[in-house]
């Protein structure tokens, strides 16, 4: 078993549904989510877009490996309808549901499909604060 911290994004029609919808997929699919942090609202981020996101930091036990749990959210992210997945080097773009594995116990890897911790955390203040939110709930 492996806790792993989640980043959930979305920008396109009712976000606090859409992340809920991701939180329900992420019980049945992933494992027992431990703890939410608030959700928040955020501008976009590295793009420019009339709809703001709403953000959310999830803590989640999981037995699926790292890559498993890759597939596992990108998996999700396409149920929810999400069609196109931001390649390195291209423009982001609105998203029904971005789903970022922010780490994943204290493991650090890095491959072509995966870097483990996620190496923006401290540079983008709607994970940062909602992770510290989600350890801050995970201890009471
Ligand atoms: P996205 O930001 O969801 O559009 O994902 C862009 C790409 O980031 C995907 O193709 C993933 O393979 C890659 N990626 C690398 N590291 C991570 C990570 N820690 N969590 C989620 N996706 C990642």
């Amino acid at each position: 078993m492996a806790r792993v911290f989640l980043g959930l994004g979305s920008n396109l029609g009712d976000g606090v549904a859409n992340l809920n919808h991701a939180l329900q997929l992420l019980r049945e699919f992933v494992g027992d989510v431990q703890a939410v942090s608030d959700f928040v609202t955020s501008d976009p981020w590295g793009y420019a877009s009339e709809h703001r996101f709403t953000n959310a930091v999830c803590a989640v036990e999981t037995e699926l490996q790292p890559m498993q749990l890759l597939d596992m959210t990108q998996q999700i992210e396409r149920q929810m309808g999400r069609t196109h997945k931001h390649a390195p080097g291209e423009s982001y773009t609105d998203r029904i549901i971005d789903i970022d594995i922010l780490t994943y116990a204290d493991v650090r890897m890095q491959n072509e499909r995966l870097t483990l911790p996620h190496p923006l955390i401290e540079q983008r203040d709607f994970v940062k604060y909602p992770m510290q939110d989600c350890i801050k709930k995970l201890s009471e």
